[in-house]
């Protein structure tokens, strides 16, 4: 609860996860009152589920070669990444007893695989530094003559020198992160650039991912092809899911934040489901299971090159009759398998809802934000970090990371300020 004694300036920040606590913690350090307001009764819900649990919490990278994995405005990062960079966020969890591992691709896992202990070393150091927890949901700034006092929750109003908002943004809306906190920006009339969804799972026309449902396929390529000019526009090498309505997982999510526009079917996902095998091996492969099954029916003789759930969707596709034997199949027919097998086309035809989204596109726009500082420019004293801004990044722990560095920015420049004296104390 708030310590009413406590004279110091204070700092109120807005939202209890991965940038809100990261903010809280550095502006506590700099010796100024910290209140923290939380929605759900619980800090860092998200950060929980992060990483399927085990939380990619950064991605062990330069600042360029970072930059260029920010889809949405990356040049507004760079003081932000200057001040926090990724070597400092595996510094500070280390310090804090996380040890951390590096995997494929660079990312920066706890060697325990559990997001909880990133959330505890979070929360930990919060409560260390003397940031005062208030379980409430914040409803409006408090403003009086366009002069910011604190903001207005849901147990009574709070005052503060400053306030960070580190709301978050659309997605996953039971964690938390609903949306609300654009309306605090609006209301200190800042521009909201619209919510879209991204690294979303994507709707397939057709009936064949709800008959492949549930399979997953390891290790097959992933191109996107756009329809329109025959240029790919996404190619990756791992792992996806069939789910009732379309694709998903880590290579799906991927190439969902490359595409700007699924109507029209204007792209289709085409999977290599033997990537390691060029045409010519894979040819060889057939005609020796052809070989080995050539009395059988046409149904059989797949069984040792594919999932047995994609076997029937393939025949299918095939054109090729299920029940014919296969000695009397034709080199044309195999040569029919044989490009389908190394380009299997999916009609891309919509990104699933924001709810679903890894990340929001969209947000607070960060052409009223002083990248310097993270400070509105347009209310003294009001500051936003994490994922409520108009900035968004593909996979690999780099969201998580423009969380941090953001909110370190932040969470400094306003105490700071109100230490300075700077914004009018209440
Ligand atoms: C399933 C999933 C997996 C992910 N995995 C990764 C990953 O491995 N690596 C990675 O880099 N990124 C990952 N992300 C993205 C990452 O989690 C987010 O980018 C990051 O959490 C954003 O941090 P934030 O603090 O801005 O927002 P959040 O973590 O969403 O925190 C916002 C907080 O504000 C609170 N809040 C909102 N409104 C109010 C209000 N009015 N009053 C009080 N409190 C409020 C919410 O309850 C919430 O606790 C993942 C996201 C999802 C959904």
């Amino acid at each position: 609860m708030p310590d009413e004694m406590d004279t110091r300036p204070t700092v109120a920040v807005i939202g209890g996860g991965a940038a809100g606590m990261m903010a809280a913690y550095h502006a506590a350090q700099m010796g100024v009152r910290v209140l923290m307001l939380e929605g759900t009764g619980k800090l860092g819900r998200k950060l929980r589920i992060t990483g399927k649990g085990r939380c990619n919490v950064t991605n062990d990278c330069d600042t360029q070669e970072f930059l260029n994995n920010v889809r949405t405005n990356p040049r507004f990062l760079y003081a932000a990444l200057d001040r926090f960079s990724p070597a400092d966020t595996k510094a500070f969890f280390e310090a804090r007893g996380v040890p951390l591992k590096t995997e494929r691709g660079r990312r920066v896992f706890p060697v325990s695989d559990k997001a909880g202990d990133i959330v505890g070393a979070l929360a930990d150091a919060c409560h260390r530094a003397g940031v005062e927890v208030v379980y409430e949901r914040a409803r409006s700034l408090w403003l009086e003559n366009d002069v910011l006092r604190g903001v207005c929750a849901d147990g009574g109003n709070y005052a503060a020198n400053a306030v960070i908002v580190c709301t978050g943004g659309k997605s996953y809306p039971l964690t938390g992160s609903d949306g609300g906190g654009y309306d605090l920006a609006r209301q200190a009339g800042h521009t909201i650039v619209d919510p879209k969804p991204s690294l979303v799972p994507m709707t397939v026309k057709g009936d064949v991912c709800p008959l492949l449902q549930g399979l997953s396929l390891k290790n097959v390529g992933l191109k996107v092809i756009d329809t329109k000019s025959g240029k790919t526009v996404y190619e990756d090498f791992g792992e996806m899911m069939f789910t009732h309505f379309g694709i998903t997982g880590p290579m799906v999510l991927s190439a969902s934040s490359h595409l700007h526009d699924l109507s029209a079917g204007r792209y289709t996902a085409r999977i290599d489901l033997k990537p390691a095998l060029d045409e010519k091996t894979l040819d060889a492969r057939i005609l020796s299971d052809f070989e080995k099954y050539r009395n059988k029916d046409f149904i059989h003789a797949l069984d040792d090159l594919l999932p047995k759930k994609l076997i029937p969707v393939i025949i299918r596709e095939s054109g090729i009759d299920e029940r014919c034997k296969v000695n009397t199949i034709t080199k044309e027919q195999r040569r029919a398998l044989l490009t389908l097998l190394k380009g299997f086309e999916l009609p891309l035809h919509g990104f699933r809802p924001i709810d679903e989204a890894i990340v929001t596109a969209g947000g607070v726009s960060v052409k009223e934000i002083n990248p310097k500082t993270m400070e509105s420019k347009l209310l003294r004293g009001l500051y936003f970090a994490g994922e409520v801004i108009d900035v968004d990044a593909y996979t690999g722990g780099y969201n998580l990371q423009i969380a941090f560095s953001t909110a370190v920015l932040a969470g400094e420049s306003a105490a700071m300020e109100v230490a300075s004296g700077g914004s009018e104390p209440f």
